[in-house]
């Protein structure tokens, strides 16, 4: 494993804000990921792990932490059992099983890897279908030992898994899939369709996906941020989307406190109780709720 430290490069996000980590690594063997927990523990910071960076931002200064990406990415079939490690992007996933006549189409246009997606149980809305519908069991690393949760153990449920809760440091590795099946055509066919759906309803630059989850009762959180007259409402150079309110968008110069100020404001505005989706990160490593 080679550890950079005190790295010049931007940490990558898809909304592009965050400055870079103090520690930052690049993980493609199990011994990596070993090694990395050994070394955030002798050094005493945090450990972060960032996948592709689509459901989270970074403070703008040095991130005291060493984050590390998963840059392991097998995928093999056997059947319509999938193995495949966390680094491999979901839209490359549904798009590669299609050819094997299995369909994981609902998870189209979900931007990330099968890490971050299993982390969050990324997918659609409360009544829809997430990763974890699809999930058979995941491999972690934490506390110093390899483990498999079977899916059971993950405890799914709408943008919530067991890993998010982990006291120390969780490195997701791989997970068996379990996919229907279904005639790769009509597979083809419902990711166009999901596609186009997308396109017409959300931004899809500068931007770190949606900002908050729906509330408990199934309300979604555009709908409270419409409600409160906040749709293309701007701090900085941050503002809800005007075709989406409840994506925030990067209008071009956007700083981690501009996000933070809007949704501070969202939630004083709306009264709602508001619990955020997106990953907002300070400059201890600290994940903010
Ligand atoms: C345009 C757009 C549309 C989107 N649409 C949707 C949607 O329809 N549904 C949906 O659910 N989400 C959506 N998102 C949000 C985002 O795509 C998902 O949350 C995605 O699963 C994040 O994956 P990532 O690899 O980018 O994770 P990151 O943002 O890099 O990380 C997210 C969290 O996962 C953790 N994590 C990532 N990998 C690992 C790992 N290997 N081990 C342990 N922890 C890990 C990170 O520490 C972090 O806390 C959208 C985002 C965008 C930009």
């Amino acid at each position: 494993m080679n550890v950079k430290e005190h790295e010049s490069l931007k940490l990558k996000t898809t909304m592009h804000i965050g400055g870079s980590a103090r520690y930052y690594a690049e993980l493609k063997t199990k011994s990596d990921v070993e090694e990395a927990w050994q070394f955030a523990r002798k050094k005493k910071v945090p450990l972060l792990v960032l996948g592709a960076g689509s459901n989270t931002i970074f403070a703008d200064s040095l991130i005291n932490a060493l984050v590390v990406r998963i840059v392991a990415d097998h995928l093999s079939v056997d059947g319509n059992r999938v193995e495949v490690e966390v680094g491999r992007s979901v839209g490359y996933i549904v798009n590669a099983l299609a050819q094997h006549d299995l369909d994981l189409s609902a998870l189209t246009g979900i931007p990330g890897t099968l890490g971050g997606a299993l982390f969050g149980n990324a997918g659609q809305g409360p009544k829809g279908f997430w990763i974890g519908h699809f999930v058979e069991s995941v491999t972690a690393f934490l506390d110093g030992s390899w483990r498999t949760f079977p899916k059971e153990e993950c405890a799914f449920s709408y943008r919530d898994s067991v890993f998010k809760y982990s006291p120390s440091p969780i490195i997701l590795w791989s997970a068996h899939l379990a996919p229907p099946s279904r005639p790769q055509e009509e597979i083809t066919q419902e990711i166009r369709s999901l596609l186009t759906k997308r396109q017409g309803t959300q931004p899809f630059r500068m931007t770190a996906g949606s900002c908050f989850k729906a509330l408990s009762d199934g309300t979604p959180a555009w709908q409270i941020i419409d409600q409160a007259q906040l749709r293309g409402f701007r701090v900085g150079g941050v503002e809800t989307s005007p075709k989406h309110a409840n994506f925030l968008v990067n209008t071009g110069d956007a700083t981690y406190a501009d996000a933070f100020n809007l949704v501070q404001i969202i939630r004083r505005k709306t009264g709602a109780p508001l619990e955020l989706e997106m990953r907002l990160i300070d400059e201890t490593g600290r994940v903010l709720t």
